[in-house]
């Protein structure tokens, strides 16, 4: 496959390319699934698989993310998925605050461009940097997705207004499958409840 390493034409691209992780890695990954639907979802970075497919959630996690999605009665057609790095770290270690600094410009334009009611952030990081108002210092100081995973709350970054709902990452759910799936499914029902109360609001 040829990589889309260079097949970007914007500023925000420009900044992501500016990173040792663009160095690095084999392919840019942007997202994949439904960008006409109301729901983003936000992960970590793309792992081993993604980097060579170019594509988000293309390996265990993704797999288990699917699984996950049609036990609740949805699918990548209901659902756009992205994530908070657009290059794979190293052995996928965590995300870096300048990382982070450099990659989410281009997340905050997917965002403006796609306009979702409901965000859901997987997993701590994706949670922390929206938490924090898009502050990467301030990430630090946010609570972590156990206490707040759920939880619906208004965000507003760089002008665009979401309703935010951290879940549990579809990763850390693999290595523990019996306390964290009721609690996803759960959660994905505020996230139905929410979508319905906007479709509700609009009729
Ligand atoms: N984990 C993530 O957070 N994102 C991916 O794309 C794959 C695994």
């Amino acid at each position: 496959m040829e990589s889309n390493k260079e097949s970007f034409d914007f500023s925000e691209a420009d900044l992501v390319r500016e990173t040792e992780l663009f160095k690095d890695c084999l392919n840019i990954v942007v997202g994949k699934g439904n960008i006409d639907s109301d729901i983003l979802f936000v992960g970590e970075a793309p792992g081993r698989n993604e980097d060579e497919q170019g594509i988000p959630f293309c390996g265990a996690a993704g797999k288990n993310l699917d699984k996950l999605l049609a036990n609740v009665g949805l699918s990548l057609d209901d659902i756009y998925v992205a994530n908070i790095l657009k290059c794979r770290p190293p052995e996928n270690r965590d995300p870096l605050p300048d990382e982070i600094r450099a990659h989410t410009p281009w997340l905050l334009k997917q965002i403006k461009d796609m306009k979702p009611k409901v965000v859901c952030s997987l997993g701590n990081y994706a949670t922390k940097f929206f938490l924090s108002g898009g502050d990467v210092d301030g990430m630090k100081k946010q609570p972590g997705i156990s206490q707040i995973h759920g939880e619906a709350r208004e965000i507003e970054i760089d002008g665009v207004r979401f309703n935010l709902i951290p879940l549990f990452h579809p990763a850390a759910i693999i290595y523990n499958r019996t306390k964290l799936t009721p609690l996803w499914e759960a959660d994905m029902e505020v996230v139905k409840k929410c979508l319905s109360s906007f479709e509700a609001g609009s009729s």
